[in-house]
């Protein structure tokens, strides 16, 4: 079941003089008790995708079609009200920066039980048991004392901890999960994202919207994969799908970069050129200056996605 609609999403930002599409007609489900990886290069429109679903747009951005539902409400319709009460109860967000979500002002303690207060019928003390209960089970050692401490006294990956211990603490239907491992190392990343998987999609059913440029990262805690391209989904389908049979020349050229698989496939290779800037977007396939496979009607057509007969959404012409 459905518990995130994105609807024809387009969004755009005003940049010198000009409105220009980051996110372009961008369509996907995201179900109850999954991970949907929204996978690509720096500049592709993954996080103004995330931003837009929690309408947190900066002041020069704007969705100027398409909507968003988290089940019956849109929220692309709703007023700034009704998107607080949704922010950090039904919906949630963390950042790859977990000090964008602490205040360092505060003990961590004063800002998980201020959350369940704010969202839950709690009292202080009922919210102090709550807050307790959270830090241990995303595994911050010594919890009691640790509640009185400043995000500034945590490393990196324990205050990313506490960063989700708020996100999930009222329970969210969806998380948004913006490159949420990409500052942290090896060891730390795995056992973020085993917690995200085992605290909110397996213990609660939540659906998890992971933002990230890492398909190794995708291919450690997805069920299903969007890849984004300047602006627009390219290829959709279960991660396995994906990862044996890459249909999109953008999906191969990103899995071949990727050590693990393009040594695995004899192929490993950078990515040659760069995403184009808003302002420079290239007609017809918005990838063809950097396909090895272009063809001439590459270059005027835009092409559309499709599904194949395995089930997998591709939108390349050599597919039509
Ligand atoms: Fe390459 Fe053409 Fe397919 Fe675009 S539509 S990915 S340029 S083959």
């Amino acid at each position: 079941m459905s518990l995130l609609s994105v609807r024809n999403l387009t969004t755009e930002f005003f940049s010198g003089g000009a409105w220009l599409e980051a996110v372009s007609d961008v369509s996907f489900d995201l179900r109850r008790g999954e991970i949907l990886g929204l996978v690509g290069e720096s500049g592709c429109g993954k996080s103004t995708v995330a931003y837009s679903v929690m309408r947190l747009l900066a002041s020069n951005a704007q969705i100027s079609a398409g909507e968003v539902w988290l089940e019956d409400v849109n929220l692309t319709a709703a007023d700034e009200g009704e998107l607080q009460d949704l922010r950090g109860s039904r919906l949630s967000m963390i950042f790859q920066d977990p000090m964008t979500a602490l205040d360092s002002l505060f003990t961590v303690g004063h800002q998980v039980i201020e959350t369940l207060q704010e969202h839950l019928d709690l009292n202080v003390i009922e919210a102090r048991e709550r807050a307790l209960a959270l830090l241990r089970q995303v595994g911050i050692p010594a919890a009691e004392e640790r509640l009185n401490a400043y995000p500034y006294q945590f490393s990196g990956g324990m205050s990313q901890r506490i960063a989700l211990a708020i996100a999930i603490s009222c329970h969210p239907q969806v998380l948004i999960a913006d490159e949420p491992t990409t500052a942290l190392d090896v060891t730390i990343q795995a056992q973020i994202l085993h917690l995200i998987r085992r605290l909110l999609v397996e213990e609660q059913g939540t659906g998890v919207l992971l933002i990230t440029h890492d398909l190794g990262v995708v291919a450690q805690v997805c069920d299903r994969v969007a890849v984004m391209y300047a602006g627009k989904i390219v290829e959709f389908g279960d991660v396995a799908s994906i990862f044996s049979n890459p249909l999109h020349p953008y999906t191969q050229a990103l899995l071949n970069s990727l050590p693990s698989q393009g040594i695995a496939r004899g192929e490993l290779e950078n990515i040659q050129g760069r995403v184009p800037s808003l302002a420079d977007r290239p007609a017809g396939c918005r990838f063809h200056p950097r396909c090895s496979h272009a063809l001439g009607v590459c270059r005027q057509e835009t092409p559309q996605l499709r599904t194949t007969a395995d089930g997998q959404e591709v939108a390349c012409v050599l597919y039509d």
